[in-house]
């Protein structure tokens, strides 16, 4: 299973990600958690990339598109993966595409604007794994640290408002567009993602495996 998750940021993509590679044993692959980790660890990347992240725009395609080619060589790929976060332009797309893999299914996750403010100002994730939490929907049953790896959570600091909806307006200018571009290629997949974790999980299930 080569997947693709899209959605605006805060439409659940990194969490469902994670029920996913759990479900068919393949990794999920985040160019955001990525570039954190290499900001966190000052590589040269890293120091380029901080910029951008902290005003919440968009790391230039050339990078972005170098950490996935290196990521996708890795054995661990082969036999399927979880892309979240990438592609988020039409270049980037392109650039996927020119490395001749075949991606089985886009899985669009639908949520309005309004309810993503929500979402992003509760977020929480793991210091050191990355993995995702909600204050309120998602809450982790280690209280204040990780339930997979008991590290302590934080607030991105790219979830403050002012970034948000940076964010917000980048995605619906540079990457909303690929909706149209993969219903072209014919493998969009679109699950509604305003309700519960759960019932985004089985709206997912239910487009993946029919
Ligand atoms: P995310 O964790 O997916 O919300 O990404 C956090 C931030 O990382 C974004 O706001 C961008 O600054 C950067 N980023 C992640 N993925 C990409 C990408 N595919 N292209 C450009 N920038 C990205």
């Amino acid at each position: 299973m080569k997947l693709i998750m899209l959605g605006a940021p805060g439409a659940g993509k990194g969490t469902q990600a994670q029920i996913l590679s759990d479900r068919y044993g393949i990794p999920t692959i985040s160019t955001g958690a990525i570039i954190r980790g290499a900001i966190k660890n000052e590589t040269p990347t890293g120091k380029m990339a901080k910029a951008y992240i902290d005003k919440g725009e968009l790391v230039p395609d050339e990078v972005v598109i170098g950490i996935i080619k290196e990521r996708l060589s890795e054995s661990d790929c082969q036999s399927g993966f979880i892309l979240d976060g990438f592609p988020r332009t039409i270049p980037q797309a392109e650039a996927l595409d020119s490395l001749g893999i075949e991606i089985d299914k886009v899985l669009d996750i639908e949520v309005d604007d309004d309810l993503i403010i929500t979402r992003l100002s509760g977020r929480r994730e793991c210091s050191k794994c990355g993995a995702t939490y909600h204050v309120a929907n998602n809450p982790s049953k280690a209280g204040d640290k990780c339930e997979r790896c008991a590290s302590p959570l934080v607030t991105r600091a790219d979830d403050n408002p002012e970034t948000i909806k940076s964010r917000l307006d980048i995605y619906h200018s540079q990457t909303e567009p690929l909706i149209e571009y993969y219903k072209n290629k014919g493998n969009l997949a679109v699950a509604q993602g305003e309700g519960s974790l759960e019932a985004t999980t089985d709206a997912i299930i239910k487009v993946l495996e029919g």
